[in-house]
């Protein structure tokens, strides 16, 4: 039996035929299975729905007796909805969403028993939850681990279950996850981005950051994707010649949503919609089999949840219709990858975008602020906005022409770029005349007008301003959005707090408001203009000319990590108060040892697949050929046999060059493997494996990508990229 047939009748037999029901309103169902303000209203009383919804906003922590009113009501709730356990459901530094469900159910007496749940089971949780990384936070003495209520996330109901957004935090108090850093960068973008703000106008009292994410994913049928052992173990396909056919035709991208797809998106999006994941755009992105979500955005820490939520429920989905998604950033070479474009921005409590330009020179004033602000901290942090976004995944796809390159650097368009050039030449370092002070406000005045015909897009940059939003491009499809968002709002933060001094400390001078404000950002200008690019980012001269402006190009995680513990980050994320240096370090040990066991997964799975898979077949099917010319010999005078044996010959001696390499390199790479392994330190077992491990898992791929177009198709076992690609 060839496993791979079997797996393509099963895969066709999974075809979906159209389906004509009519669903119901999406508005009557939208947000139906969350603990939202609607729900608690229905709930709790008056005075207590007020509290909860103040410590949703603040996220604040509440007092027990009002826990135990808050926890009576999602009870209630929840059960009304069908839920019979809770669970406190947090996001580990392991990339996924962790939950430890437990039961209302609890027996009183004999034979009777009663659904229970009070304010400490709300609020505060001790799951074991030991296995989960730490980093060496968590020894074993002091193992405890606990999570605690996020009031800002609403609860929801999944599968029957209660959920409640919590953070996850040791025994000592230390952070285990990614939300407690995020709460508060969160918390500070509030109160110094206030603080800025108030100085232009005094009714914005609050400021929070909004993410708008775009996740794209293939999704493979399930026959397919588990007869394909690397797929299976590993997410992406390590080996695979690339189809006759790839992505060249450009029709795939934005084209008609096959049959069984446009299923699969509309039972994702009902679930999705239940959950109050605002889903709003679906489409066929660019390689084959490739698709894209995009919700619309919403408050940081709710959209990094509803992110972490979709991928958790596509996956439960997907299945049911018989695909697997596949979050990986490159799950097959040659074609694109995946990212995940994250839209930032900053919403105020009066309803403003910051990075939206206003109609006057005032609230356009205020816009450049934020926008220059922001520049000029992404130009001191470019290394550590890199290692933000690594993972052994992304490297494969960042610098491959496909996705931003490894270079971080922003790009801000024409106009924008002479509205900036425009406050360099003509802002003074003495007193501007009156003269000189209406033209720039003048000019300024206009910045709206222009950037609503600005249509100048460039898609290879890695963090783009887009009209009212920076879009941060870099991200990988499988990856939490908060470490990214965390870097963005911190190096923001820390930016404003440093500026709003530096414009009182000229004020305390008698520079008058306006004025200091232009002088400080002209400064910021000349400091920072280094990392704005409008180029082609994928281009060589693009690599050359940073270079020279001393840009880092960070094209491994190992090397791009190193900025996440440099003294410079160490110094923000302390004096920020968002993480100690220990907690820093902790997670750095931990992204360093993903990377390396991510990358010995990989190395074994080749190393089974080449010695069980395409070894044994190129062998077998090298015997055929060894067996023809032998029988052609049989046959033919010696003249006719020299002719025609003579490419069979060849193909032979072909196919033993590539098993000859192969087992080479599989040694090569087994010993190398072993020699990581033997490493104590985390990171230079990562640098090893990066180093060392890796190019075997290139080299050998090439060989048996050769092998798979000389051998019989009939005896090929492993599903081809042309089945994974375009099977559904
Ligand atoms: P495109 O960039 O493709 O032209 P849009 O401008 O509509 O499309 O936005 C793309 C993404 O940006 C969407 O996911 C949207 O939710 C998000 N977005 C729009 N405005 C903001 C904002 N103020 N803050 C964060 N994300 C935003
Ligand atoms: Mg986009």
């Amino acid at each position: 039996m060839n496993i791979r047939f079997e797996a393509f009748k099963t895969a066709l037999a999974h075809r979906e035929s159209e389906r004509f029901d009519i669903p119901p309103k999406v508005s009557e169902y939208f947000g139906s299975m969350v603990f939202t303000y609607k729900a608690m209203r229905d709930y709790l009383p008056e005075y207590l729905y007020k509290q909860l919804a103040e410590a949703a906003d603040k996220s604040t922590l509440m007092d027990k007796r009002i826990a135990d009113h808050v926890a009576s009501a999602m009870k209630a709730w929840a059960i009304s909805k069908g839920a019979t356990h809770y669970t406190h459901w947090f996001l580990p530094l392991n990339g996924a969403t962790a939950e430890k469900h437990d039961a209302f159910f609890t027996p009183v007496e004999q034979n009777a028993s009663i659904e229970y749940f009070d304010g400490s089971q709300l609020v505060q949780q001790e799951p074991d939850a030991s296995s989960l990384p730490s980093g060496g936070l968590r020894n074993t003495f002091e193992a405890r681990g606990y999570t605690a209520w996020d009031p800002s996330s609403p609860a929801f109901i999944m599968d029957g279950t209660l959920c409640i957004p919590t953070i996850f935090i040791a025994y000592t108090g230390e952070a285990l996850d990614f939300k407690t850093p995020l709460l508060k960068t969160i918390g500070l973008i509030d109160e110094v981005a206030v603080e800025v703000c108030q100085m232009f106008d005094r009714s914005i009292t609050r400021v929070y950051p909004t993410l708008g994410w775009e996740q794209e994913y293939f999704l493979v049928d399930e026959a397919l994707f588990y007869a394909r052992p690397d797929l299976t173990l590993t997410g992406r396909t390590l080996h695979g010649h690339a189809p006759a056919r790839g992505q060249q035709m450009e029709d795939h991208y934005f084209g008609s949503i096959p049959q069984r797809v446009s299923a699969f998106m509309k039972d994702f999006e009902t679930e999705a919609w239940k959950l109050g994941i605002p889903a709003k755009t679906r489409h066929n992105e660019v390689a084959p089999s490739q698709y894209e979500l995009a919700p619309v955005y919403e408050e940081v820490n709710l959209a990094i949840d509803h992110n972490q939520l979709a991928m958790v429920l596509m996956d439960k989905v997907a299945r049911k219709h018989h695909f697997r998604v596949l979050f990986h950033e490159k799950p097959f070479a040659g074609v694109n990858g995946s990212g995940k474009h994250n839209n930032w921005s900053l919403a105020t409590n009066t309803g403003k975008n910051l990075l939206s330009p206003g109609h006057t020179p005032k609230t356009n004033l205020l816009f450049l602020t934020f926008f220059i602000n922001i520049i000029k901290s992404v130009s001191e942090h470019p290394g550590l906005l890199r290692a933000a976004i690594s993972s052994a995944g992304n490297d494969h796809r960042l610098g491959a022409n496909e996705a931003p390159p490894a270079i971080m650097s922003m790009f801000i368009g024409k106009q924008l770029s002479a509205v900036i050039e425009e406050i360099e030449k003509k802002v003074k370092n003495r007193k501007m005349t009156p003269d000189e002070k209406t033209e720039l406000k003048l000019n300024i005045g206009k910045i709206p007008r222009i950037i609503l015909d600005n249509t100048d897009r460039n898609r290879t940059s890695p963090l783009a301003f887009t009209g009212n939003k920076f879009e941060f491009r870099a991200v990988g499809s499988s990856a939490n959005c908060a470490p990214s968002m965390i870097v963005l709002n911190a190096i923001l933060a820390d930016r404003l707090r440093k500026f709003k001094k530096e414009v009182d400390a000229l004020m305390a001078q008698q520079v008058d408001k306006d004025e200091a404000i232009f002088r400080i950002l002209r400064k910021y200008i000349k400091e920072s203009k280094h990392i704005l690019f409008e180029g082609n980012n994928y281009s060589e001269e693009w690599v050359k000319e940073a270079e020279k402006r001393g840009l880092p190009n960070l094209k491994t995680t190992p090397e791009a990590m190193a900025y996440y513990v440099s003294d410079k980050t160490i110094q923000l994320f302390t004096e920020n108060n968002i993480l100690s240096e220990r907690e820093l370090h902790a997670r750095y040990d931990i992204r360093m040892e993903n990377y390396a066991k991510v990358l010995q997964i990989e190395s074994r799975v080749l190393g089974d697949l080449a010695g069980n898979h395409i070894l044994p077949k190129a062998t077998r099917y090298q015997n055929v050929l060894v067996e023809n010319v032998r029988g052609l010999k049989e046959i033919l005078s010696e003249k006719q046999f020299k002719e025609q044996a003579e490419l069979q010959v060849h193909t032979i001696s072909k196919i033993s060059e590539h098993i000859i390499s192969i087992k080479s390199d599989l040694g090569k790479m087994i010993q190398a493997r072993k020699e990581a392994n033997n490493i104590d330190d985390s990171a230079e077992r990562a640098h090893a494996y990066c180093f060392r491990v890796l190019p075997f898992l290139e080299k050998i791929r090439y060989h048996i990508d050769k092998l798979e177009i000389l051998i019989d198709d009939e005896m090929w076992s492993v599903p081809k990229y042309r089945e994974l690609l375009f099977v559904k």
